[in-house]
């Protein structure tokens, strides 16, 4: 009897410490990142892993503080609230810094730029500026500067009786097109989503007098408010791996794996 007693304290054990291995909660050795795994080439499946641009530069930051690097693969709309609750360290998933989440959340200094793309299918003529997307259907990430920027032209009339299709990702988004009639996301990973599929095209989203449809976007990391050790410690990584071109390099590296597996 004490024997079983015993094999079930050691197995209850051992089941906590995997489970503090791998289920994803804080503790003072592990930089626990919340990311939304469908935003190739920043973070995408590869061999069954999460890697990718952002997975790259947080490994980085855990190699500085001395931490093991977890990677969480959450929804993309519930990263920064997350974040702002302590539920994870770090927010890490091409989050573009807007005033309105950095109301929520601190941002890293800006690592990469990017602008809003369109996809539609590579047969079609109709759709090549924002204005053609009156009245149409948008297949749009939740919770992205797309989502928001097509939602206000919803609410302004620009885009009268536009409906958006909300997707979890804009990959899943663009391998649903016949649900709708365009995706936008942002430009990277639109033209890594058509260089996997020659049934779409992509450009940049840009009205009919040929200005953007919206402002150039600067992606940051986000921490919660305050916590000034670990936003240090990113942004001086930062300023290396950018000074140095290791995020450009990593940006070409990771487009080519996101290539080799549909990502
Ligand atoms: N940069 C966009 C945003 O912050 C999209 C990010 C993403 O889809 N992962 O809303």
């Amino acid at each position: 009897m004490k024997k079983i007693l015993s094999l079930i304290l050691v197995a209850t054990m051992l089941l906590s410490v995997l489970c503090f291995a791998s289920c994803g909660k804080k503790d003072d050795n592990t930089l626990l990142v919340y990311t939304e795994a469908g935003f190739a080439p920043y973070e995408f499946i590869y061999n069954n892993e999460i890697v990718g641009v952002d997975i790259a530069i947080m490994q980085a930051v855990a190699e500085e503080l001395g931490k093991e690097l977890v990677i969480t693969d959450v929804a993309f709309d519930t990263i920064c609230t997350s974040v702002q609750n302590g539920k994870a360290d770090a927010g890490a998933a091409g989050i573009t810094i807007r005033p309105d989440r950095a109301e929520q959340v601190d941002f890293s200094i800006p690592y990469s730029s990017t602008e809003q793309y369109i996809i539609v299918p590579a047969s079609n003529e109709a759709i090549k500026t924002l204005e053609d997307l009156k009245g149409k259907k948008v297949g749009i990430q939740n919770g992205t500067t797309s989502d928001m920027l097509i939602a206000d032209l919803i609410a302004d009339g620009t885009l009268a009786g536009s409906e958006i299709i909300p997707y979890t990702s804009p990959a899943v988004a663009a391998a649903s097109m016949n649900k709708q009639d365009a995706v936008v996301t942002d430009k990277l990973t639109a033209q890594l989503i058509v260089a996997n599929d020659s049934t779409l095209k992509a450009f940049s989203l840009v009205k009919a007098d040929g200005t953007p449809a919206a402002e150039v976007e600067e992606y940051g990391i986000c921490v919660q408010k305050g916590n000034k050790e670990l936003l240090d410690a990113i942004n001086k990584v930062l300023e290396k791996l950018m000074a140095d071109g290791t995020i450009d390099k990593w940006v070409e590296e990771y487009s080519a794996k996101a290539k080799e597996v549909g990502a």
